[in-house]
């Protein structure tokens, strides 16, 4: 590889105030078409805009999660362009005077952290929705107003897998802050590409093409993973690229070309003379700031502090706000020293259960209580790990509590002396060799007696229990 990939990301994300932007109209998702709109947000001649207050605040607050320096001095512009989800034939949107600039995000890439520049961060509002049927196209303006945030990455993200941890961080800590259900096939977050490719060591950007259509993060590694690989064989071939807009097309899997790019000056924006510019002010600013929850990356530090986890658990954990929260209580519920112990069984079956219904470690249907009185059952020894898993399974299954499942199982280890003497006597007779070679101080010997024993009592007697018993028999 001759070249450097260079790519920033260009995020579009819903805010989830109750109404719109710019009008009182409800945001609920989902609704009859054209059932949440005014003249307000279908254009109509004479009908002014009002701003709402807590779309700001929201835009503020991630702003500041991302760094970014909140500008004193704001102010909305008129984005023009013809589109027939459009009423207004403008978008109002920000241009000179964004909310707030120069912030970052910080990613961790093979373990080591990396900052990602944040250019701006600036309001606006959605569009409404085509929907194209076979012979006709319809259109819906419920989501006509709708708030948003533009957040725009520097061009610093240097591979496809980066920008995939990139929005993976993004959508973390956007949900911690509860502003958007960044669910992307509501279309509440959608995410933009610029990426172009330059001769490692060069310091001038490539010609760069923008990529769209892009519905899941792993669409948008995917789309970058094809145009790296595309651009790449041009310049290979000594040909030049063009400046133009690629749509991601899921099923061929690969980009085509839409349109070549329109520059800003296309859009011939100018300040909404219907909005006065507004100032925000230290106090504003700082009301918000402590309104700011615990973020994943801190969380994710203090988890690894005080529960002794190792970085990768702890990012596992945290990477959902409800996941963590879950995680936090049963670890905080477990009585025993090593929280380890319960982290492994987030980690290990939960994690397989969750991945395998395509769902949250806190969607399982576990309680706080019942997964604690799971772990103890393993940790008296009283059923086996692997009898533990099964137990799991069906918890999550039929939300039965672990002791009616291990009860019906009839899943409990044998312990004591008296049940396990008859089938342990057996187990010597049958096996004088073994006997005789662990008294020669074969080690080896004891295990393979063991395994016997727990033939015999078909996997229900405690082999650390038979183990004792065996070596107090030949002391
Ligand atoms: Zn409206």
């Amino acid at each position: 590889m001759n070249y450097e990939t260079v790519i920033g990301l260009e995020v579009h994300l819903h805010l989830n105030t109750k109404t719109k932007a710019f009008c009182g109209c409800s945001t609920e998702f989902g609704k009859q078409p054209n059932t949440q709109v005014c003249p307000v947000c279908l254009g109509l001649p004479g009908s002014l805009p009002v701003f709402n207050q807590i779309a700001l605040d929201y835009a503020i607050k991630v702003a500041l999660a991302l760094n970014c320096k909140i500008q004193e001095y704001t102010k909305f512009d008129r984005k023009n362009y013809f589109y027939p989800d459009l009423p207004k034939n403008y978008q109002i949107s920000q241009y000179d005077l964004p909310l707030s600039r120069d912030g970052f995000l910080e990613i961790k890439i093979n373990g080591k952290a990396k900052r990602i520049g944040i250019t701006r961060v600036h309001m606006e509002e959605d569009a409404g929705k085509l929907i194209h049927e076979s012979t006709e196209s319809l259109v819906d303006f419920n989501r006509t107003g709708v708030p948003l945030l533009e957040i725009v990455s520097e061009p610093e993200i240097s591979s496809p897998e980066e920008a995939h941890e990139y929005l993976a961080a993004l959508k973390s800590l956007i949900e911690y802050l509860d502003v958007s259900d960044c669910d992307m096939e509501k279309g509440s977050l959608r995410c933009d590409a610029n990426i172009s490719l330059r001769k490692k060591g060069e310091k001038e950007l490539g010609i760069k093409t923008e990529l769209k259509n892009m519905n899941s993060f792993k669409a948008v590694k995917d789309a970058l993973a094809h145009e790296e690989k595309r651009q790449a064989e041009l310049l290979d071939a000594g040909k030049t690229l063009a400046q133009e807009t690629r749509c991601w097309d899921t099923k061929e899997l690969k980009t085509i070309s839409m349109r070549t790019k329109e520059g800003s000056q296309d859009y011939r924006y100018f300040p909404e003379p219907d909005l006065p510019e507004f100032i925000i002010n230290e106090e504003w600013i700082a009301r918000l700031k402590e309104g700011i929850p615990e973020l994943p990356q801190e969380k994710m530090r203090r988890f690894i502090k005080e529960f002794g986890l190792s970085e990768y658990d702890a990012k596992i954990l945290t990477a959902s706000k409800r996941d963590s929260f879950f995680a936090e209580e049963c670890m905080q519920a477990y009585l025993g020293q090593d929280k380890k112990l319960v982290v492994n069984w987030f980690i290990g079956p939960m994690l397989s259960e969750a991945n395998e219904r395509n769902c949250a470690l806190s969607d399982l249907g576990l309680s706080v209580v019942g997964l604690i009185e799971l772990i103890g059952y393993v940790d008296r020894n009283e059923i086996s790990h692997l009898s533990a898993k099964i137990v799991l399974t069906e918890m999550i299954a039929s939300g039965k509590p672990a002791e009616t499942i291990i009860g019906e199982k009839n899943l409990i280890q044998v312990s004591d002396s008296v049940s396990l003497n008859d089938i342990i006597e057996e187990a010597v007779k049958e096996n004088s060799k073994s006997v005789a070679d662990y008294q020669a101080g074969k080690e080896n010997a004891l295990m393979f007696l063991v395994g016997q024993v727990m033939r015999k009592s078909k996997g229900k007697a405690n082999p650390k229990a038979v183990q004792d018993l065996l070596k107090e028999k030949f002391k």
